[in-house]
């Protein structure tokens, strides 16, 4: 068997890491080139940070029925979905709570202490407030109500991007990682695309970490390690839970799941934090491959994870 040379290009976008890989080292360049052009647009339609985005636009402008782009209905109807499918633990009515915990800018520009804030639990709008047509593309969000699309966006561009990059490169595989929301399309290398199982994907490769493979679909990770600042004394993050609108307090600071797309593996990672000690199940009820970490590090793999001195190929369901 022989192995893939890899073409490989790194970067930053949407306020992470960018990693793009390709099967067919010459056509890096083409691949990269369509990855960017699907990430700007995503940035200009799904931005919370800019205000120039879609998104900022719709935000301001409660109670009306507001026409969208193509691209910003497909992100909220993934958001929506992904709400519907996880009974509310995923749910794009959080902007105004994470907003108010500190994340209210790109999160290189977060200062990582600040003074105490005060911050009341109270359940978010909830995704059932949000009246959105596919068919007409158009959206009307009730007042006090504002859209995140930070978790199901990210995932939507991996997916668009390696669909975009495949097209161009005719033939060959192509791997795209946002900030870790990972995705593939076309031939996957043989034996499938190797992927470090890391709880920051900033993290440098090594050969002594643990690593799976995924032929088809997506691979995703949320986690509260990375994302985090502190205000007062407390540690606060990215992730929060619709029933009380504060950072979630979970079992699980990781996790990682594979699922038929990036934006359904990302629906379930983002899930399993603020479900908790519920994921497993959910998870496990779905046959979701997933890698959680808990608490105190200790990682627990389920619904075909591979153990870790295996890197077994996950097969992910289309
Ligand atoms: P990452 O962005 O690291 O891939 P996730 O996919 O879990 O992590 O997305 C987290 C982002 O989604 C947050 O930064 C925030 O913008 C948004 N978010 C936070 N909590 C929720 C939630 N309960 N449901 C939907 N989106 C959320
Ligand atoms: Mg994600």
């Amino acid at each position: 068997m022989t192995a893939t040379v890899l073409g490989i290009a790194e970067g930053r976008a949407l306020g992470g890491s960018l990693r793009v890989v390709v099967t067919r080292p010459r056509a890096l360049t083409a691949a990269r080139a369509a990855v960017e052009e699907v990430v700007a647009a995503i940035d200009v339609a799904a931005s919370r940070f800019r205000e120039d985005s879609e998104l900022s636009r719709l935000n301001a402008s409660p109670d009306r029925v507001v026409k969208v782009g193509p691209l910003l209905a497909r992100a909220i109807e993934a958001a929506l979905r992904g709400a519907e499918l996880t009974e509310g633990a995923v749910d794009p009515t959080i902007g105004f709570a994470v907003r108010i915990a500190g994340y209210d800018r790109d999160f290189d520009s977060v200062p990582a202490r600040g003074g105490p804030l005060r911050l009341v639990a109270s359940r978010v709008p909830g995704w059932s407030a949000v009246r959105f047509s596919a068919a007409t593309r158009t959206v009307v969000i009730p007042r006090g109500v504002e859209l995140d699309l930070g978790a199901t966006a990210k995932a939507l561009a991996s997916d668009m991007a390696a669909a975009a990059a495949a097209r161009v490169i005719d033939g060959g595989g192509v791997l795209v990682s946002l900030g870790g929301d990972i995705a593939v399309a076309g031939e996957a290398p043989v034996g499938g695309w190797t992927i470090q199982a890391s709880e920051d994907s900033g993290a440098e490769l090594a050969d002594a970490e643990e690593t799976v493979s995924i032929a088809s679909g997506g691979l995703a990770t949320s986690g509260t390690t990375v994302r985090r600042w502190m205000r007062g004394e407390v540690t606060l993050h990215h992730i929060i839970d619709p029933a009380t609108g504060l950072p979630v307090d979970s079992v699980w600071r990781t996790a990682t799941v594979a699922a038929g797309s990036c934006v359904d593996a990302n629906i379930a990672s983002t899930a399993a934090i603020v479900m908790g000690e519920r994921a497993p199940r959910w998870l496990r009820e779905r046959g979701m491959a997933a890698r959680l970490v808990d608490r105190d590090g200790v990682v627990h793999r389920l619904a075909g994870w591979p153990k870790a001195a295996e890197s077994k190929l996950i097969p992910t369901i289309l």
